[in-house]
């Protein structure tokens, strides 16, 4: 019963997510105004504002101006309630949920963003570097190693830094960019300085095969840009969720 408690909460953090995909970038304040519709401008009624259910009802329309409302809000709001779900599943009642929650909202916003303006704001990857070091002590990866956390933000910036200049270098284009390097930074704020290498492998192996496949089928050209946050942000997670089954619960009590 509870896992349904957990799921609902997500969608409506995944609700809140949406208003900070289209504000953060821009400076615009998360809390105020209240939501309202991009082109008519009239306030959200909080009756359609409802995660996924209030979408079904308005069938993907502005309840007043009829104007399409993009899949995406839906999209966001059952990826967030899975999240929350899953994390529940895996970790239970626990400091490791509360850091596994903070971590995926972030990354879930991250993404999104990366994808819509191909930029991560720095307010996101620095806030998230920060919470990284200062839960430490309750994440699960981690185990209450400061130093590991610390060591961990410095070899994923390094990492890809060292990438992206010697990929400008071969390629004369930028072919990393800095919010990814923050946001690798922030990774291993939370992974530690091993891990997040095993981050970045999963990240490359993912970018490369759906990089393929999206050129194969002719959506994007091998010289266009793909956006690298939303396979990074899949990396982190995978680790900060592999790591609780591959380490035997023995040696962490
Ligand atoms: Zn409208």
């Amino acid at each position: 019963m509870i896992e349904i408690y957990f799921f609902i909460i997500g969608l409506f953090f995944g609700s809140f997510a949406n208003v900070c995909i289209r504000r953060i970038p821009y400076n615009k304040s998360i809390i105020l105004p209240a939501s309202h519709c991009p082109k008519c401008l009239i306030p959200i009624r909080w009756i359609d504002n409802i995660p996924i259910i209030s979408f079904l009802i308005l069938r993907g329309k502005c309840s007043n101006c009829k104007t399409n409302i993009s899949i995406e809000y839906p999209i966001v709001e059952l990826l967030t309630g899975f999240y929350f779900l899953l994390s529940y599943l895996i970790f239970g009642i626990s400091f490791s949920l509360v850091i596994s929650i903070i971590l995926g909202f972030y990354l879930i916003i991250i993404s999104i963003i990366d994808i819509h303006l191909k930029t991560i704001p720095d307010f996101l990857s620095i806030s998230l570097i920060f919470i990284g070091v200062i839960s430490s002590p309750w994440n699960p990866v981690i185990k209450n190693n400061l130093l590991n956390s610390l060591i961990g933000t410095i070899s994923g910036g390094l990492l890809l830094f060292a990438i992206a200049v010697i990929g400008s270098k071969i390629y004369k284009k930028e072919v990393m960019g800095g919010g990814d390097i923050k946001l690798l930074a922030a990774g291993g704020s939370f992974l530690g300085a091993y891990n997040i290498f095993y981050s970045f492998l999963i990240a490359c192996f993912l970018g490369g095969i759906i990089g393929l496949i999206l050129i194969l089928i002719k959506k994007k050209k091998s010289s266009d840009f793909i956006p690298f946050g939303p396979y990074i942000s899949v990396g982190i997670i995978l680790i900060f969720f592999l790591n609780h089954f591959v380490i035997p619960r023995l040696l962490i009590y």
